[in-house]
């Protein structure tokens, strides 16, 4: 058996991969929504304890084709090692056909075209990446860290590199009195730098992190007041009328947080999303019950 430090967060679709620590905990670790990592110092795991773990789970698992690298940004590994664990697996496993890791940010604007060049030829071809917003306002009240720029530029690179990207922004960051330029902000750099696939999910705090991420966004005397999910509806409706990439988009709220599954390409799929949050809206599709979301 593997040995995990706990928690160990993975996203839903690398439900079957093997998991492999590579960090512990977030480099960042300020995000006032997320309370992920708050109980762990983040730290580099070594070689030595990283090409362990693979050796091992080689004997366990030798038919392995995806590998999920833990815990919140592996990618805040240095190359010369992320590169070594992307040979290390490439070695170990035969069927290998992807890697993935979570990155923030700042991760992929440190990282040079070069490194993600080479992060990418050997195998990292998928990261998983949190917009939450594009307005500069909502993304300093969270304390993401960076401004919607240094987002784009974060996305571009990536992209350059040729490593797909998965996003996530979350409905309700700005509550009901800022949503609007959290909307808008978010639309317009999903536009400018698309990623290869798009989530939305809705803000729930649990009691660890609501304190914090409420006295953060009230700190100049606007109050939190929480999106209902009428409110989520229609963020998500003025999100998707407003998206327009100039290249396509897999489009997903099927997270489990959300009210109102959809699904779809943009922006060819856009009318007929738009049509359900319409219908939605109007009452005429029953929105998931609360008892069953979860983030
Ligand atoms: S970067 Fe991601 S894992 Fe780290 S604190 Fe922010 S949301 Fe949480």
């Amino acid at each position: 058996m593997l040995h995990y430090d706990e928690p160990v967060y993975r996203p839903p679709s690398e439900g079957n991969s093997l998991i492999i620590q590579a960090t512990l905990g977030c480099s960042h670790n300020r995000c006032t929504f997320c309370s992920m990592y708050k109980t762990k110092t983040f730290r580099t795991r070594t070689r030595e304890e990283v090409f362990a773990d693979i050796a091992l789970a080689a004997k366990m698992q030798p038919s392995t084709s995806r590998v999920f690298l833990a815990d919140g940004d592996a990618l805040a590994l240095p190359t010369d090692d992320l590169a070594a664990i992307l040979d290390e697996l490439a070695t170990r496993f035969s069927s290998l056909e992807r890697v993935s890791c979570y990155a923030t940010p700042l991760d992929l604007n440190r990282k040079s075209p070069e490194d993600l060049n080479l992060l990418r030829e050997k195998g990292l071809t998928l990261l998983y990446f949190g917009i939450e917003s594009g307005s500069p306002d909502i993304l300093a009240r969270i304390r993401k860290g960076v401004n919607p720029d240094k987002l784009a530029s974060a996305l571009d690179r990536a992209h350059d590199a040729g490593i797909a990207v998965s996003a996530t922004v979350i409905l309700g960051l700005g509550g009901r009195r800022l949503w609007q330029q959290h909307i808008e902000g978010t639309a317009a750099l999903v536009n400018r730098a698309p990623p290869d696939f798009l989530s939305t999910l809705q803000l729930r705090l649990g009691p660890d992190e609501a304190e914090t991420f409420v006295s953060r966004f009230e700190r100049d005397g606007t109050p939190f007041e929480p999106q209902d999910d009428l409110g989520i509806l229609e963020e998500q409706h003025v999100l998707l009328t407003a998206l327009n990439p100039p290249r396509p988009v897999v489009f997903r709220s099927n997270h489990a947080s959300n009210c109102l599954p959809l699904a779809g390409t943009l922006p060819q799929d856009r009318a007929a999303l738009v049509a359900t949050i319409a219908a939605a809206r109007a009452g005429a599709q029953v929105l998931r019950p609360e008892f069953v979301r979860g983030l």
